[in-house]
């Protein structure tokens, strides 16, 4: 059977994990090639990889640190074409705004936002010489309701966004399709921690009109539409699934 992606190749970025992998796992569902790539958790990129194989599927793994910029020169070609580029890993610090340092600025304007920009620079040659392309970057609900203790992170999301919105434009005639995802609460490694505490977990069921915490497969399937040609008029747009707390 001929699958919605087949022919694709796929590389979502932090998709070890969380959210990447659930979208890594959708898209290799329907029949795309799958490049997934991880910061230091070797182990759970190949549990993904296998499972993906065990799907019928194929998938290779990469490394790399999107902190540190420099080292990104090159990657795309070394993984070679890629029609659908995910943006999804992330870099989020709790700290009160009068105490974050430049480290904790720099890692994470470097990580979401300059890498988002560095990888599409380097794949959209690609995609223009197919004339065709997906690039879909993972925000957040916070560019519409920034956590106090995320000044940075919250920033870095709308700034993804907003950049998103001026490629939507300008590779649209190329063929490519530029989106955004911005996630809500999703019950991942990151926030393990501070759901456990109960009171916590209770304040931000309470903030979501849905009253649940989502999972990480929430994200998937928009991301999957996005990629098919049922979703090639698409772009531009940014799109939440966070059962209602951005409003
Ligand atoms: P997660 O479970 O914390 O996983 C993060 C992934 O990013 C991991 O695969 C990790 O690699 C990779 N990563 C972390 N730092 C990196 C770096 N410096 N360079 C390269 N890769 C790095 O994340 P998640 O909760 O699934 O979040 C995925 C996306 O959704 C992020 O963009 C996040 O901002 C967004 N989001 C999440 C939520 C939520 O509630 N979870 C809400 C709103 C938005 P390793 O596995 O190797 O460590």
């Amino acid at each position: 059977m001929q699958h919605k992606l087949s022919g694709k190749r796929a590389l979502i970025t932090g998709s070890g994990r969380g959210i990447g992998r659930a979208i890594a796992i959708e898209l290799a569902k329907n029949g795309a090639d799958i490049i997934v790539h991880y910061l230091g958790n070797v182990k759970s990129a190949e549990q993904v990889k296998k499972q993906i194989e065990a799907l019928g599927g194929s998938c290779s793994i990469i490394q790399a640190d999107l902190c540190k910029p420099e080292t990104l020169e090159g990657f795309i070609r070394k993984i070679g074409d890629v029609d659908i580029l995910v943006l999804n890993a992330s870099v989020q610090y709790r700290n009160q705004w009068e105490n974050i340092s430049l480290e904790e600025f720099y890692d994470q304007i470097n990580c979401n936002l300059l890498a988002s920009m560095l990888l599409i620079q380097q794949a959209v040659p690609y995609m223009r010489k197919k004339h065709w392309g997906r690039i879909i970057t993972i925000g957040s609900v916070q560019e519409a309701k920034p956590h106090p203790d995320m000044l940075v992170y919250s920033a870095s999301k709308a700034a993804q966004t907003n950049m998103v919105k001026s490629l939507a434009v300008q590779l649209a005639k190329d063929g490519i399709t530029v989106n955004n995802v911005a996630p809500g609460a999703i019950n991942t490694d990151r926030n393990k921690d501070v759901l456990e505490d109960k009171e916590y977990y209770k304040k931000v069921t309470d903030s979501i009109p849905a009253g649940f915490i989502g999972e990480p497969a929430d994200c998937a399937g928009i991301v999957s539409l996005l990629c098919s040609e049922e979703g090639r008029y698409i772009t531009g747009q940014s799109i939440y699934v966070d059962g209602g707390k951005c409003l």
